[in-house]
């Protein structure tokens, strides 16, 4: 029996967990090193129908259909005025069983949880040293116990300390001079997803079930100098969360301030290349691999995508795993980074040129399908 040890229990180290409990042939062990793991939490993920497949395949479609939303549509609105530009019709990449769906994170992590068992996961415990033992890799963990692993699969997220002890190097990600602000928004009625686009903001809006319950994500292009970017607390200042939505409210006519709760800021940060390392049976997964800019919604998606595909590779011992995605994360990238540059438009000339595109790609179905389709449909 081969055994395996996942270094971080996010949405791509407990996907893949969920897929070697289905398989007798592997033994595994997460170690995550948080003490607990944030289930409260009512913010939103987009999860597109490339991911939905994946994760019907552990039972995803059981859950109840309540603690979910279906959109129809994406809307992109001007976010001065209201005025929609234009829309996708996003059913047309499901098929009978797989729909783009929106929900908590909370219910995503949730459902992953629900098949770990609890003496599968370690919490409070980090890598902190490999070395090959033979054909083995012998892992010392924080609390100074080793144990011998076939694999390593580090999943501890976008800032991946792993990645760097595994590398020898420090591999660190860089600051994408935006940040993020979320919430929940209330007096809100739109069950699509809805893009607002501003000048050097956009935010998007998307139920998180059927119980009237909506996220609010803004990401804010703002550059921070390193001293505030070390500063833990600037993000919790009540006065720097205003300024935010500040930002927001002088170029929207959406009343934010009075219809934003649990409001969050954090600084966004991305991979700067794609950094593979050539050890035996040491893989990277989702963030710790690659970290998308978010404005093409994939990260989560594309975490569960690497992390089926690299259950396949260990189950046939393949080694192809790195050639295979490079041009997929390629090409989420350059989408991602293009999708950010055209919702941040601050121009008028740009702006009115870029809707005038927008109406018309969003009706080229050859467009859309390469666009969305080549990444939706695997
Ligand atoms: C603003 C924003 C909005 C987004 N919206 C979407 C969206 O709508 N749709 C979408 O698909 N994606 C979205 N994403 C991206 C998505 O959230 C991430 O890509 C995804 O969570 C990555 O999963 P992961 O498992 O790699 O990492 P994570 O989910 O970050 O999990 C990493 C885990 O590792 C643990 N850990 C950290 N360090 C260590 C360590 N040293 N040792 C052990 N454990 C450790 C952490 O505690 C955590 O549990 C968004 C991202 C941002 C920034």
């Amino acid at each position: 029996m081969k055994k395996i040890a996942i270094i971080g229990g996010g949405i791509s180290g407990l996907y893949l967990a969920n897929l070697l409990e289905k398989y007798p042939d592997f033994e595994y062990k997460i170690y995550e090193k948080r003490s607990k793991f944030n289930l409260e939490e009512g913010y939103g993920i987009q999860l597109s129908v490339n991911s939905i497949k994946l994760l019907n395949k552990i039972g995803f479609k059981n859950l109840s259909a309540h603690d979910l939303s279906y959109p129809k549509k994406v809307n992109f609105i001007d976010a001065r005025n209201n005025n929609k530009i234009c829309d996708i019709d996003i059913r047309k990449f499901n098929d009978e069983a797989n729909y783009y769906t929106t929900l908590k994170r909370s219910t995503l992590l949730s459902f992953l949880l629900d098949a770990v068992p609890d003496n599968k996961i370690n919490h409070n415990i980090e890598l902190k040293k490999v070395e090959y033992n033979g054909e083995k890799l012998n892992v010392l963990f924080s609390n100074n116990e080793n144990e011998n692993f076939d694999y390593i699969i580090v999943s501890d997220g976008v800032f991946s300390k792993s990645k760097s002890i595994i590398s020898n190097k420090i591999v660190a990600p860089k600051f994408f001079k935006s940040v993020a602000l979320r919430g929940n928004i209330k007096h809100y009625d739109n069950s699509d997803i809805s893009i607002f686009m501003g000048s050097n903001f956009h935010f998007v809006i998307y139920p998180v079930n059927q119980n009237k319950e909506y996220n609010f994500i803004s990401i804010i292009r703002k550059n921070l100098s390193k001293e505030q970017l070390l500063d833990g607390k600037l993000f919790e200042n009540s006065d720097f969360l205003q300024s935010l939505i500040g930002i927001i409210n002088q170029n929207s006519i959406l009343d934010l301030g009075s219809n934003l709760e649990n409001i969050k800021a954090f600084p966004i940060f991305v991979s700067e290349k794609l950094e593979t390392i050539n050890k035996k049976n040491i893989f990277f997964a989702g963030d710790a691999l690659f970290a998308f800019p978010p404005s093409f919604a994939q990260g989560a998606s594309q975490s569960i995508e690497t992390s089926y595909e690299l259950f396949e590779n260990i189950k046939n011992n393949n080694d192809q795993f790195y050639k295979e995605r490079i041009n997929k994360i390629n090409s989420i990238n350059r989408r991602s980074k293009i999708n950010h540059f055209a919702f941040h438009l601050k121009n008028p000339l740009s702006i009115f040129m870029r809707n005038i595109c927008l109406k018309y790609l969003t009706k080229n179905e050859k467009f859309l399908e390469s666009y969305l389709g080549k990444i939706y449909r695997n």
